[in-house]
């Protein structure tokens, strides 16, 4: 399984940040977990290929480039663009982004192939195949309605949490998951802002340890994800602190073989 988180920041050169402001990751240029910047840092041979687009949650980080993928397509999709996602999430995208106002409403439109766009209902623990992947929601603790995710591709497994806080029943989700390859958790502030992460239902370095503490797969490498970048540098010193074996930074843009 290749999985790549994409871009969305540049530097004066033009040339772009490891800042991440938007997340959006795409597995095998073909399946979006999430569309922050899938509108605008997508690879050409991605535009061709994702169609399908798997949603953590409403929050605009995480759905920003959704509408834009899908203007930008909008003559030439000889599919339409199917967004995987919750209920509630899909009722928001509907009354808060596709609503005319902000943004036309794709569901309800086509071009001269057919549909743009339609709506997937994902639910929890009810696993899905999406592309050449089956995808099963896991629930999360965020502020919002949130799914976590466990992609498999043949026999390799990744999961992915999305925005969070702290988790309790997905940790026993995921300790039942038999030869994980890669765990991808949040860690959006830095210790220092424990108040904020708390009231924003998010991680820090010393909350992330004390969920790894529930997590079983000792020889499963971890991601960190979805750092706030304005705080970047200070929360991957704390996380290096920590001096958890297998922990590191997903990288922004490089591409990953599981
Ligand atoms: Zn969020």
């Amino acid at each position: 399984m290749k999985l790549q988180l994409l871009p969305s920041t540049f530097e004066e050169n033009g040339c772009s940040s490891p800042r991440q402001h938007l997340t959006s990751f795409i597995i095998d240029d073909r399946v979006a977990i999430d569309a922050g910047s899938l509108g605008f840092a997508a690879s050409e041979l991605q535009r061709r290929q994702v169609r399908d687009v798997v949603l953590t949650h409403a929050h605009l980080d995480h759905i920003a480039g959704l509408p834009l993928f899908i203007d930008d397509l909008f003559s030439e999709l000889e599919q339409p663009v199917r967004v995987h996602a919750s209920q509630g999430v899909i009722e928001v995208l509907e009354r808060d982004v596709f609503n005319w106002s902000v943004y036309p409403r794709f569901s309800e439109l086509s071009n001269a192939f057919g549909p743009v766009m339609q709506y997937r209902t994902l639910c929890p623990g009810v696993s899905s195949p999406i592309a050449d992947l089956e995808i099963k929601p896991l629930a999360v603790n965020h502020s919002v309605p949130s799914n976590g995710y466990l992609i498999s591709s043949g026999a390799t497994k990744v999961v992915l949490t999305g925005d969070t806080a702290e988790m309790d029943e997905f940790w026993d989700q995921v300790n039942a998951i038999e030869n994980l390859k890669a765990l991808l958790v949040e860690c959006a502030f830095p210790d220092e802002l424990e108040e904020l992460a708390q009231s924003s239902f998010h991680m820090t370095p010393t909350r992330l340890r004390g969920e790894l503490e529930k997590f079983r797969g000792s020889s499963c490498p971890v991601y960190a994800i979805n750092l706030k970048p304005r705080f970047r540098e200070r929360t991957i010193a704390q996380l290096e602190a920590l001096g958890i074996n297998g922990l590191e930074v997903l990288k922004v843009g490089a591409p990953y073989e599981f």
